[in-house]
């Protein structure tokens, strides 16, 4: 027995036509469509890449966006004069600064820079906060997918045993405390954690954020197990690892086509065949990112509506 696969890209169209019925009524209600702002900050060709899918999404289901461009060697002053002007432009519902940043660029400054009401990626301070303490708040967008997915599937959560690999701000502990919100017992794994498999294991649902390329295989995972893999990692063909995959696998034809493929965290050949609910990479958390950003943004224009 395989495990059933979580589809992510399925689910995202799904959510994405409630959004684009969320749009059209708050433009029925207000004439306006909610609007997002993203700034991109020097040529990062993937950071150019994600902006572009943004802004065609945006256009797609009814929302406004614009997307303003600096220089690479811009000081962090020039951005937060900016960031301030869009704060209080009562047109823009929704700011997101692209990262990664420039290294002489304050990424801290910046993020607190943004008015937490137009906060759509939620990784203000204020936001992260109020998800701590249990206060509605913008939701930073992978982990509010990984919520909404799991409740797609009727993901059982509620004092289940749940053991999240990763503690970065904007995906492990926001899903850790996500968790917490729905009664799970979490557990919050990391680099310097002993016995990682033994704790993976102990898991009905692992979430994985890790960043390591198929690092996750079947002796970390409980049978039977929901597992989520966040990851997104870009693999070469000269990557050690490829000797995982079959030869007739889409990442072969990847790696004939463009030289590289993209792959999550976990093993997924080798997990699959232990687990019973499995998202794959790409076509699982990935999609929910974008579609999550853009519900981030009708919710925060409302918001803005009833201040
Ligand atoms: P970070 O690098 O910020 O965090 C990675 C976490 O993994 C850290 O907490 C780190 O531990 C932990 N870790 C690293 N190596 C190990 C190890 N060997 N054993 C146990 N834990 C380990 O990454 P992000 O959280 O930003 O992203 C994680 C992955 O998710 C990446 O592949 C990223 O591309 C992807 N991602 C995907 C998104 C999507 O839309 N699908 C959105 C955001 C991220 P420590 O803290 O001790 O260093």
């Amino acid at each position: 027995m395989t495990a059933e696969l979580m589809n992510g890209k399925a689910f995202a169209k799904e959510w994405n036509l409630k959004t684009a019925k969320l749009a059209e009524e708050f433009f029925n209600r207000f004439k306006i469509k909610p609007k997002l702002v993203a700034i991109i900050v020097g040529d990062d060709p993937a950071s150019a890449i994600y902006v572009g899918s943004k802004e065609r999404a945006c256009k797609k289901f009814g929302l406004e966006s614009e997307v303003i461009k600096f220089d690479k060697d811009i000081k962090t002053k020039v951005l937060l004069e900016k960031i301030e002007k869009l704060n209080k432009d009562k047109a823009v519902n929704g700011i997101l600064v692209q990262q990664p940043l420039p290294s002489q660029i304050d990424l801290d400054l910046v993020v607190e820079s943004i008015a937490p009401e137009k906060d759509v990626d939620g990784f203000h301070p204020s936001s992260l906060g109020k998800l701590l303490i249990g206060q509605k708040c913008l939701l930073p967008c992978t982990p509010r997918g990984i919520i909404q997915i799991m409740k797609k599937y009727e993901v059982p959560i509620k004092g289940k045993n749940t053991v999240v690999i990763g503690r970065s701000v904007i995906v492990g502990k926001p899903i850790a405390l996500l968790l917490l919100q729905e009664h799970a017992t979490v557990t919050i794994c990391h680099s310097r954690t002993e016995n990682l498999p033994e704790v993976a294991s102990s898991a009905d649902i692992l979430v994985c954020a890790i960043g390591k390329p198929a690092m996750i295989d079947s002796s970390y995972v409980k049978k039977d197990a929901v597992v989520i893999d966040v990851g997104v990692n870009r693999v070469s063909r000269n990557d050690a690892w490829k000797d995982l995959l079959k030869p007739e696998s889409r990442t072969a034809l990847d790696f004939e086509k463009k030289g590289y493929t993209i792959v999550g965290d976990v093993d997924f050949p080798d997990v699959v065949q232990k687990a019973g609910l499995i998202t794959p990479v790409p076509g699982g958390i990935g999609p929910l990112t974008i579609a999550m950003l853009l519900r981030n943004t009708i919710d925060a224009a409302n918001m803005q509506m009833q201040l």
